[in-house]
């Protein structure tokens, strides 16, 4: 059937498989419900925990489900005391961002009347803008591969033309996406420092030739620095901010802190073909198997997945859906009622999930 998705689901190491289950199962609910397509999902081992019993991080098999998957919905992999022979870390998710050319790293922003911030909200003012980061190459190009001598460390930044393009094409179609759906006022900003260096010269030239091409969006540059001072000053007025994979990096950590913690803090790693959806926290090792995990990053990350699939395949009730569930996770934390201990709550990671089911079950599509 046309409107048939198969996800892969990668329930991952730590505190992944206490998130994954809840997660899976609303969405389960949602497409049983819904006329307007449907989900099946498929299992894919991998990580540190499927490493240290099989020797394998992210089997063939895995890979396959990925790649033929219609979206991949991952939660976190990596356990600190699991490593490869030569001390790094177990993190299939960078593999699977290289393997299938996801360059375009999603960092959603988002604080809403009553969500927990260590900024001063003024009055009436709202967060909620995007980051993307670009995911394949910039100051990780030589990640594992660096140039160390006794005197001296080496590693190189790489942009390409290539990427570049397609990075930016998918910033300006994103702010435009955003603004349609009354999100963002269409504006995209490049975040570089090209006043220091030529290869981030060469970044803001191709933006500004895709900036051209989208009369009708507003196109801004800033430096990385000055964007770190006004993400704390003034982050109500950014819609879409594009940059370099090291200072995404950095950026959308700051953009975690700014919603009050990891623990809602959703991203997408997206190419043109495929796309994984994940929580920016990592396996939270320190309280796996408490039951205590935050799940709404996760939550909110399959939320982004339905919007995405709902706009690759023009499905209404998709983006509908996606939508539907970002609010209900929106409206749990805003009530304050059920949060988890992270947010300064008690609840459990079941009951936090259930909070979220039970406002979609009220308010049914
Ligand atoms: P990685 O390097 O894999 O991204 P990390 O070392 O940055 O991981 P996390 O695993 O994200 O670390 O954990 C950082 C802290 O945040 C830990 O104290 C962890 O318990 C907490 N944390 C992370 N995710 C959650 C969550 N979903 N719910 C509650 N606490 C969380």
């Amino acid at each position: 059937m046309a409107n048939t998705f198969e996800i892969a689901v990668f329930s991952g190491d730590g505190i992944g498989p206490e998130i994954t289950g809840p997660t899976v199962k609303i969405l389960r609910l949602m497409s049983e419900v819904s006329t307007g397509y449907d989900l099946s999902f498929a299992e894919a081992p991998a990580g540190a925990a499927h490493y240290a019993k099989t020797g394998e991080s992210l089997p063939e098999t895995s890979m396959r489900i990925a790649q033929n998957a219609d979206a991949i919905l991952l939660s976190a992999m990596g356990l600190p005391d699991v490593r490869y022979e030569d001390g790094t870390e177990i993190s299939p998710q960078i593999d699977l961002r290289k393997a299938l050319t996801l360059f375009a790293g999603v960092r959603p922003v988002t604080v809403r009347p009553g969500q927990l911030t260590p900024l001063k909200m003024p009055a009436g003012k709202e967060i909620d803008f995007v980051l993307v980061r670009e995911s394949t190459e910039g100051l990780f190009h030589t990640q594992g591969c660096g140039e160390v001598t006794k005197d001296e460390a080496r590693e190189t930044l790489l942009i390409t033309r290539e990427i570049s393009e397609k990075l930016f094409e998918f910033s300006f179609n994103l702010a435009k996406q955003r603004q349609t759906a009354g999100r963002g006022q269409g504006r995209v900003t490049c975040v570089d420092k090209a006043n220091v260096f030529r290869a981030f010269a060469f970044f803001r030239e191709i933006y500004d030739a895709e900036a051209a091409k989208h009369p009708d969006l507003t196109a801004d540059h800033a430096y990385v620095d000055a964007t770190a001072l006004w993400m704390v000053q003034k982050p109500w007025d950014f819609d879409v901010l594009v940059t370099e994979n090291m200072f995404g990096d950095i950026l959308s950590d700051l953009g975690a802190g700014l919603m009050g913690g990891l623990g809602l803090a959703p991203s997408a790693d997206i190419g043109l073909d495929h796309a994984v959806f994940q929580p920016c926290h990592g396996s939270a090792p320190d309280i796996a198997g408490q039951g205590v995990a935050n799940p709404f990053a996760m939550i909110l990350s399959a939320a982004m997945m339905l919007e995405w699939l709902g706009i690759k395949h023009d499905n209404d009730a998709l983006r509908t859906d996606g939508q539907r569930l970002r609010e209900a996770v929106e409206s749990v934390v805003a009530s304050g009622q059920i949060l988890t201990r992270d947010l300064g709550g008690s609840a459990s990671t079941k009951d936090a999930a259930s909070a979220v089911e039970a406002l979609l079950a009220m308010a049914p599509a």
